[in-house]
């Protein structure tokens, strides 16, 4: 906020000098005239400074020997802090810093657009609505997950997902469109809100290939999946998160203009998980959307894409401890991404095949693009004997204590070694140490290109990028 007022009054100096003595009319319409039509505002859920930094390792062409700039570099403009209100300490979550980028404000972790009190805040999205502007959420999990349901409702919990769910409908219908997974939440036994969507007026659709097939200038709903859509490794379209947003452009376009909110948001899941294969991919996806955003931004100059992260995930450090004895890695300072750019398979998924299949030595090396030894084999079985007793216990255990548990997923233990066995071949390093992961409180980088992305340079607080769009909006 303190370093907000003087970049503001700056900028709003420079906007009137020389015209003093206008009128508010003309100082109004020369705010406007130099604000953007379209704001796009992009979120990569946990990808902080590691993730952009092993992007570039993980993209570049070994064949040439300069390491090639990535989308990310190309736009860099500054950094953002992301701290929470006091109450929830230091390090951040979704719900908390997706609430200070929607509202500008700072709320407790789990707050959904509301303040400390619990109390509404108006939304940049909900702004640019009422101001005439068409609206948008394009992400790859459900459509009431954290980052986009603080855009769009106001609930005290994160977790009241049929809640949000509901306010998409009986707080008003807040966006022209909706891409992204959900079903589990939106077709239930006691309400289906696809139906009320589509008695309001909404195009429908479940599956990617009718997104070729919306009709023009109608609203969309589109949920792909239960809850989040697969992992981009294991997609049907690995670049899912860059298609939807091609045709979530096209579809907004109009002559007030838009505003639209992506979010990459399994980047987050793959910190979480400790899961480098995944996290990855999940990265290659999100740039390949910015990518196709550069040639928008050129095609539409009268557009802003601003990008950053809500904070960073896992603690990821790209290269690790050197494990003297492992013969598969023989410097202390390396990285070696290049098995993670062959796989086309989540070690997510890997490890269900394993526990479902009898895979050899030479079958798991196939799908992992790497050898893997005799010892990783030994580890992997015994991992599996392991879940199969995690399961049999749980089943053994009384109905009422089950529910009162987290159901183990079959296939845990299994994945714990898979990941463990990538991170040694690719010296990847993780400050978590459970398998659920952390946040953690690193300020995280922030980018953005097109008309106004000078605003949002240098050293901000995720709360001012937030004002600075409500001041592109003509928020007074
Ligand atoms: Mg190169
Ligand atoms: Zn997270």
């Amino acid at each position: 906020m303190k370093k907000f007022i003087p970049t503001l009054l700056t900028s709003l100096m420079i906007l009137s000098c020389g015209q003093l003595q206008a009128s508010d009319d003309a100082k109004t319409s020369t705010i406007a005239a130099s604000s953007p039509k379209n704001i796009i505002m992009i979120i990569g859920d946990g990808m902080g400074p590691a993730y952009t930094s092993a992007y570039r390792y993980f993209h570049d062409d070994p064949n040439t020997p300069e390491i090639e700039q990535t989308v990310f570099d190309r736009h860099f403009v500054g950094n953002s802090s992301t701290y929470p209100a006091a109450e929830s300490g230091y390090i951040t979550d979704s719900a908390a810093s997706a609430t200070a980028l929607s509202t500008g404000i700072k709320s407790y972790n789990g707050a959904i657009g509301v303040n400390v009190n619990k109390q509404p805040v108006e939304t940049v999205l909900e702004y640019a609505k009422q101001s005439g502007k068409r609206t948008g959420v394009v992400l790859t999990l459900q459509i009431n997950h954290a980052t986009p349901a603080a855009y769009l409702a106001h609930n005290v919990h994160r977790y009241n997902y049929n809640a949000i769910a509901d306010s998409y409908i009986d707080d008003g219908i807040k966006a022209d469109l909706y891409f992204g997974g959900g079903w589990k939440y939106f077709i239930r036994e006691d309400r289906n809100i696809v139906d009320e969507f589509i008695q309001s007026g909404f195009h429908y659709i479940d599956n990617y290939s009718e997104i070729s097939t919306i009709p023009a200038n109608k609203p969309v709903l589109g949920l792909f999946a239960e809850t989040g859509l697969p992992w981009a490794l294991d997609d049907t379209n690995k670049y899912r998160l860059s298609m939807m947003t091609q045709a979530a452009t096209k579809q907004l376009e109009n002559d007030n203009g838009f505003f639209m909110l992506i979010e990459g948001s399994q980047i987050d899941y793959g910190g979480h998980a400790r899961d480098i294969a995944a996290a990855m991919h999940e990265m290659d996806d999100l740039a390949k959307t910015l990518e196709y955003l550069e040639t928008y931004v050129k095609e539409h100059p009268d557009t802003l894409v601003v990008i950053t992260a809500d904070h960073s995930t896992g603690g990821l450090s790209i290269g690790k401890k050197t494990e003297r004895s492992n013969p598969n890695i023989n410097s202390k300072y390396l990285w070696k991404p290049e098995f993670l750019r062959s796989m086309s398979m989540s070690p997510e998924t890997i490890a269900k095949r394993f526990i479902d299949k009898e895979l050899s030595l030479t079958q798991l090396s196939e799908l992992l693009s790497f050898k893997i030894t005799a010892t990783d084999m030994e580890n992997l079985q015994q991992a599996k004997l392991a879940d199969h007793q995690i399961v049999k216990q749980f089943k053994l255990l009384a109905t009422d204590v089950k529910k009162s548990k987290r159901k183990p997923r079959p296939y845990q233990s299994v994945f714990n070694v898979i990941t463990k066995i990538i991170d040694v071949k690719t010296n990847t390093g993780w400050g978590s140490i459970s398998p659920s992961g952390t946040h953690t409180g690193i300020d995280v980088p922030v980018f953005a290109f097109g008309k106004g992305s000078e605003m949002f340079s240098g050293f901000q607080d995720n709360t001012d990028i937030a004002k600075k769009i409500f001041t592109l909006l003509g928020k007074k």
